[in-house]
C-alpha cells in the first residue's frame, strides 16, 4: 500500500456562547485542522492536528511533510513519525510541527485499523478495561448561579465528574467553587485555571480549593514553570494536572523527573499523535502518574484519544465536551452516548469516524 495524497481541510465554527477562561480571556470560535490521508488501496485515514492555529498545521502537513509521505507505505507509522519529526537537521521541539505531525500520525493509525479490520485500541494491545469513563469538560466562566445550574444538569446526565474554568481572583473563583461544589453533591470537581496564576496566588487559591474537595488543580501556573509546579505540589494536598501544553516523550519525561504532576494531560493532537501518546502513557505507568488526556476539539480528535484510554493501563476518565459542538458526536459513525455514566468503545475498523460533508461542509474555511 502507497500514500497517494495528504492534504488538510480546515474549518471554523462560530460559538453563540463565548468560552470564558481565566484572566478574562475567551473564545468566541473554534476552529480544526483536519488531515486526510489516500492510498493506492482505496483506504482513507482521517487525523486531527491542533496547533491551535489550523492554518499553520494545514501550511506544515501540506508543504513540509506531504512530500515525504507520498509514495511510502502508510502502515511503516514509526518511520513515518521520525521522517517528520526526529529525521531533519533543525528539530522543532516542541510547538506547530509536533501538532503537524500529530494529526498525520493519527490518520496512519486510521488507516492502519481499516487495514486490518480492527479498532484502533486493539492494534495498541488494547482495551484494557471496559467502557470509558467522562467528565464533562465545559462551565466557563460566567456568574455562580449560572454555572452551578450548568455542573448540575451535568451530573443530572450521569456525568460522574465535570470541569470547570476559573482563575480570575481568589474571592470571584471560590464563589464559583462553593457554588458548583453545592450543586453537584458528591460527583467529582476539577479546576482548570488555563496558566492564570503566579507561584504566589496558583498556592493561595490550591488551598481555598482543599476546602471544596476539588479532584485536581489544573494547568495553575504557566507551563515554563515546571519547578514552580513541582513546587506547588510539594505544598499542596490537591492533586496537580497538566499536560496540554507539552509535548512529545521527552517534554513528559521532564515533567515526571521534576514530579510536578500527580495527573498528566498529554493531548494526542498536540504532543506527537497516537504513537507519542502512548509512550507518554508508558513513561507515566512508569512514573506512578495517572494520565488523563487533553481532549477538547471535534469528534476525530475525541475518537483518537479513546482509542488511546482505551489502551493504556495508566489512564482514567475521558474529557468529553458536552457543550453541543456541531462536529463532534455527528462525525462518528456510531455517535459516542453517556449510558449509566460510561461511554461504549468505537466498534468500526480504524477511529470509527469520517468527515460528513453534511456536517463539516457549512464550516470550511478555505
Ligand atoms: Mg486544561
Amino acid at each position: 500500500m502507497e500514500i497517494t495524497d495528504v492534504r488538510v481541510e480546515r474549518i471554523e465554527v462560530p460559538l453563540e456562547r463565548p468560552l470564558g477562561v481565566s484572566r478574562g480571556r475567551s473564545m468566541s470560535a473554534r476552529g480544526a485542522a483536519f488531515v486526510v490521508v489516500e492510498t493506492d488501496a482505496g483506504i482513507t485515514g482521517i487525523g486531527e492536528g491542533v496547533g491551535p492555529e489550523s492554518y499553520i498545521v494545514e501550511r506544515i502537513v501540506e508543504e513540509k511533510y506531504a512530500p515525504r509521505l507520498i509514495g511510502e507505505d502508510p502502515l511503516d507509522i514509526q518511520r513515518l513519525w521520525e521522517s517528520m519529526v526526529t529525521d531533519t537537521v533543525y528539530k522543532d521541539l516542541k510547538g506547530q510541527g509536533l501538532s503537524a505531525a500529530s494529526g498525520v500520525d493519527i490518520a496512519l493509525w486510521d488507516i492502519a485499523g481499516k487495514h486490518h479490520g480492527v479498532p484502533v485500541y486493539r492494534l495498541l494491545g488494547g482495551p484494557v478495561g471496559g467502557d470509558l469513563k467522562p467528565y464533562a469538560s465545559d462551565l466557563f466562566w460566567q456568574d455562580p448561579e449560572t454555572m452551578a445550574e450548568r455542573a448540575g444538569s451535568y451530573v443530572d446526565r450521569g456525568f460522574a465528574g465535570v470541569k470547570t474554568h476559573l482563575g480570575r481572583g481568589i474571592d470571584a473563583d471560590e464563589e464559583r467553587v462553593a457554588a458548583m461544589r453545592d450543586a453537584i453533591g458528591d460527583a467529582e470537581l476539577m479546576v482548570d485555571m488555563n496558566c492564570g496564576y503566579d507561584r504566589p496566588d496558583a498556592r493561595r487559591v490550591g488551598r481555598m480549593l482543599e476546602d471544596y474537595d476539588v479532584y485536581w488543580y489544573e494547568e495553575p501556573l504557566s507551563p515554563y514553570d515546571v519547578d514552580g509546579l513541582a513546587a506547588l505540589q510539594e505544598e499542596l494536598a490537591v492533586p496537580l494536572a497538566a499536560g496540554e501544553n507539552e509535548y512529545t516523550k521527552w517534554g513528559f519525561r521532564d515533567l515526571f523527573e521534576a514530579d510536578a504532576v500527580d495527573y498528566a494531560m498529554p493531548d494526542v493532537m498536540r504532543c506527537g499523535g497516537i504513537t507519542e501518546a502512548t509512550k507518554v502513557c508508558a513513561l507515566a505507568e512508569a512514573h506512578g502518574t495517572v494520565v488523563s488526556p487533553h481532549c477538547f476539539t471535534t469528534g476525530v480528535g475525541l475518537a483518537a484519544t479513546m482509542h488511546v484510554v482505551a489502551a493504556s493501563p495508566a489512564c482514567e476518565w475521558l474529557e468529553f465536551d458536552p457543550t453541543d459542538f456541531p462536529v463532534y458526536e455527528a462525525l462518528f459513525e456510531t455517535p459516542p452516548e453517556l449510558e449509566d455514566g460510561r461511554i461504549a468503545l468505537p466498534e468500526e475498523p480504524g477511529l470509527g469516524v469520517s468527515l460528513d460533508e453534511d456536517v463539516i461542509g457549512e464550516f470550511r474555511v478555505d
